[in-house]
């Protein structure tokens, strides 16, 4: 059955979404962000604190933001190694609206007392026309993603920026809403107009409180930017992961005939997706099956 004008129009509005602009002078591009349920099943699927469910969301958030700059397929990840709570963070985002990630838990912290610490934040780009992926890392400097990812866009990139992340959370430590906002300069803006913008982004109200009211994306864009905006699309975002049994069957298939065999004795037969903490069983067939593979693979 195909559900009626009035379904789909209330599932898209439950929908998370990145909707981006351009100053109608062009000086400007702006993307902004709503993704509470990106950032809440992410929390969710991989059980996290919320340090981590914090750092995990503003990885999240940041990666749809500069993947609503994109195109097509092309893809983004931001990934952070630090020496606080958080070991690995990892956040991907396809321009098309999919997005995932992890944060992994520091057993040893050095800095038991920073979210993520000293290390690095590294942005790698996978663009179309460009054989090999577009990476650029810098120190942390906070180690709080938000202030990281606006220091590596403005120093690495060398495009004026400025990120904002809000999440909050209820009293069971749950995200409750979670949005963000990615202002950047294009050639041609002379300081003057950004530290116009700059001041207006400092004098903004809390994000969350926007969507709280509730604002749309394309609203908040209006309600922030101090000069015409020009909205040009709205797209919906997903936690969504690619991971299949098939296409773990197509990686353990590259293992080769005997370290299948060790597996499937030591009935090591459950996998689980790293990115979005799917598990997976291989049965005794599923076994069978890739033996037979491995073995016509090898003669
Ligand atoms: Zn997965």
């Amino acid at each position: 059955m195909t559900p009626d004008h009035n379904t789909v129009k209330a599932m898209w509005e439950q929908r998370d979404r990145v909707t981006r602009a351009m100053s109608e002078d062009g000086l400007f591009r702006v993307a902004v962000i709503q993704n509470t349920a990106v950032t809440r099943t992410a929390q969710q699927r991989h059980e996290l604190d919320p340090v981590r469910a914090v750092l995990l969301a503003r990885a999240l958030t940041s990666a749809s933001l500069l993947a609503s700059f994109m195109k097509g397929e092309e893809r983004v990840s931001i990934m952070g190694d630090g020496s606080g709570v958080v070991k690995h963070l990892y956040a991907e985002a396809l321009h098309v609206g999919e997005v995932r990630g992890y944060a992994t838990v520091n057993r040893q912290p050095a800095d038991p007392s920073a979210p993520l610490g000293a290390g690095i934040l590294k942005v790698q780009r996978v663009l179309y026309g460009k054989q090999e992926p577009v990476t650029g890392v810098v120190e942390l400097r906070q180690g709080d993603v938000t202030s990281d990812m606006g220091y590596y866009l403005t120093q690495s990139e060398q495009i004026p920026s400025v990120v904002v992340i809000d999440v909050t959370f209820n009293s069971q430590n749950e995200i409750v809403q979670s949005a963000g906002l990615l202002v950047q300069a294009m050639p041609g803006a002379r300081p003057e107009d950004i530290f116009q913008m700059y001041d207006a982004l400092d004098a903004m109200p809390r994000l969350t409180s926007l969507f709280d009211k509730p604002m749309s994306t394309e609203a908040v864009i209006d309600e922030v930017c101090p000069i015409p905006m020009t909205i040009l699309e709205t797209k919906a975002v997903d936690f969504f992961c690619r991971c299949s049994l098939d296409r773990f069957k197509s990686i353990l298939l590259t293992l080769g005939y005997s370290e299948l065999k060790s597996m499937r004795d030591a009935d090591q037969g459950e996998l689980v997706c790293q990115y979005c903490n799917e598990q997976y069983k291989l049965t005794a067939a599923d076994f069978d099956e890739l033996l037979e593979q491995s073995l016509a693979r090898q003669n």
